[in-house]
């Protein structure tokens, strides 16, 4: 080789080092950049190291995303954004907001590092979450959804040796199960055994026949109660979820303390071990995967039309397709069609992909609904956001709800609806739950749900005083009124009756302080309507008998809670039913 020849040769080395070293998009400063910005629920900050001109670690400093939604998020962008040297990602579908304050961030971290508006331009467009390679797939089972019954349903027919795949249209499993409490009502759990409680399959049954208002289809009842034993071991033994041994918790309408809770009173402790053993088990889950019709050939379901990646994908289903989409709590628009109380005056506790896309796919089949105007709001959630407040959970500790004026107004362990209507009619239409140290200590709810009780106090949604005097100052609320109220209430306790609202559930007084006082709304939060199936969750169809291999489980399923599900029912009947679909989508 000739000099000169040695020299372009050296030069072109060189220059292939750099722009490797640069992911092709301009020279990066060495060093550790820490940004922020808001998230979905707060600041989130991340910590990038930069080396060798390149982006080679990005570690969540701090988050207050919510755990496998947004902070799913916040994980999959960054892992992307390191393995590619790009931060031209996607957002995750159903967590844009979290999404975009990484691409902020980040945007930020990379501009500190010296790269220009235009590096960061011809910087490589990254899929988080890659498309689909293929326009067609065939399975023996395709389940639509991976929230708790979609993932059950999924892990049962692949166990019982089906090929299986899960389509689901957001970017990360989950569903409203992860956003959940994740408690579920088990009749004759060893945690119940533990703790001296007496139940029974009947007495269970009873309570939510009874909760329902007798409207519920009495066969699947009994089909829950009989088999939560069973769905409880089943996700302790097999898939691996931790429970709680010290809590067995009595949810509103139950005439005993029945819902074992997974440890961190969250659902997202049992989506993430059943997501965990799909993988384990090799189950395909096509994530961004929307599906937008059920296939029918000579009355037969045979598979599924989805959406991925802006291309139309087909799934063929060789034995059943198991319907899991969850509700409609978040679709306004289907809210007030079939029930028009239920219109955009109340946020939600559900997540956006709740829109009810099930029921319309199976409509479009030939599908049976059934209570479709039976629609749910839990009283305690949060007048801002609209979610669930965990920390509001002090109620089945014994907390107590009054009203601006000082005053109880309800017996706060009864049904949701009850109360839930109760709040609706105070100053405001909010309430307010107090409570001191005796409920405190037996819940510890501001502990387990710390990041929910600071951002809470963040938010001047949630007071904690010495004194109740302080407490209600601070709330807003009428102090001398409050008082003289919870010195009554006491006396209840005292006496071990409440001849004001006839108070159900724990049963404790409100006398030592720190004391917490919290304003809480009514959001939508359940639909109890839905495709009607038979025992063995066979779709029905509107002219009768069922529609043949397709198979529903979940909140998309009407019938089982009647006019209103009881706290820690859901758990149990995606649990239940997930499992029967699962079976017996593969008998064919
Ligand atoms: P359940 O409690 O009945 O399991 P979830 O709400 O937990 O219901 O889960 C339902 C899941 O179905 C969610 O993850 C949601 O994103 C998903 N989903 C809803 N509609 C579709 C659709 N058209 N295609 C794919 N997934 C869907």
């Amino acid at each position: 080789m000739k000099l000169y020849q040695k020299i372009t040769c050296a030069l072109l080395i060189v220059c292939a080092a750099v722009f490797t070293a640069c992911g092709g998009s301009g020279k990066l400063k060495d060093g550790t950049y820490t940004e922020s910005s808001v998230g979905h629920n707060g600041t989130l900050t991340l910590e990038t190291v930069i080396k060798d001109g390149k982006i080679a670690d990005i570690k969540t400093v701090e988050s207050s995303e919510t755990k496998g939604l947004g902070q799913a998020a916040v994980d999959l962008l960054c892992r992307a954004i390191v393995e590619n040297n790009s931060i031209q990602v996607d957002t995750l579908t159903g967590a844009t907001i979290s999404s975009n304050c990484v691409k902020r961030i980040m945007q930020e971290t990379v501009k500190k590092a010296g790269a220009s508006d235009k590096t960061i331009a011809s910087m490589a467009a990254v899929a988080v979450r890659p498309a689909a390679e293929k326009t067609s797939y065939e399975y023996d089972i395709v389940v639509i959804g991976a929230g708790g019954a979609g993932l059950t349903a999924a892990i049962t027919a692949k166990q019982g040796g089906a090929s299986v795949a899960v389509l689901e249209k957001n970017g990360f499993a989950g569903g409203n199960t992860m956003v959940s409490g994740g408690g579920l009502n088990v009749a004759g759990s060893d945690l119940q055994q533990k703790n001296g409680i007496t139940d029974s399959v009947e007495k269970f049954t009873e309570d939510t026949l009874k909760g329902g208002d007798y409207k519920n289809d009495p066969v699947l009842v009994g089909i829950m109660a009989r088999n939560s034993v069973a769905a409880y071991n089943w996700l302790r033994d097999d898939i691996g979820v931790p429970f709680m041994q010290e809590r067995v918790q009595q949810f509103g309408g139950h005439s005993v303390p029945r819902a074992c809770v997974p440890v961190g009173n969250s659902g997202y402790t049992i989506t993430e071990a059943l997501v965990k053993k799909c993988e384990t088990l090799g189950i395909d889950i096509f994530y961004e995967t929307k599906a937008v019709k059920l296939l029918k050939e000579n009355d037969v379901v045979t598979g599924v039309e989805a959406e991925n990646g802006g291309k139309t994908v087909s799934f063929v289903a060789k034995k059943g397709v198991v319907l899991a989409t969850g509700g409609f709590g978040a679709n306004v628009a289907m809210r007030v069609e079939y029930n028009p109380a239920y219109g955009s005056e109340y946020k939600t506790t559900c997540i956006q992909a709740a829109q009810g896309d099930g029921i319309v796919m199976a409509q479009a089949v030939g599908a049976k609904l059934v209570d479709m105007g039976y629609i749910q709001v839990y009283p305690t959630c949060n007048p801002k956001t609209g979610i669930i407040s965990y920390v509001a959970n002090s109620r089945f500790d014994g907390a107590v709800l009054v009203n601006k004026e000082g005053h109880r107004f309800v017996n706060e362990g009864g049904r949701r609806d009850v109360i839930s209507q109760a709040i609706l009619a105070q100053t405001d239409k909010c309430a307010y739950l107090v409570w001191g140290s005796e409920i405190e200590s037996a819940g510890k709810m501001t502990q387990i749900h710390a990041k929910e009780f600071e951002q809470l106090k963040a938010t001047n949604l949630l007071v904690q005083a010495d004194t109740l005097e302080d407490a209600a100052k601070a709330a807003g609320i009428d102090a001398a009124a409050l008082a003289a109220e919870i010195a009554e209430f006491n006396s209840f306790v005292d006496g071990k009756k409440d001849p004001k609202f006839q108070k159900t559930g724990a049963f404790r007084k409100i006398a030592e302080g720190p004391f917490y006082i919290e304003t809480v709304t009514p959001s939508t939060h359940h639909t109890m309507g839905g495709v009607a199936i038979d025992a063995q969750t066979r779709v029905q169809s509107v002219s009768g008998g069922a529609i043949k291999r397709l198979f529903a489980a979940g909140e998309v399923v009407g019938g089982i809670h009647g006019t209103n599900r009881l706290g820690g029912n859901a758990i149990t009947d995606i649990i239940v039913f997930g499992r029967i679909a699962g079976s017996e989508a593969l008998k064919d």
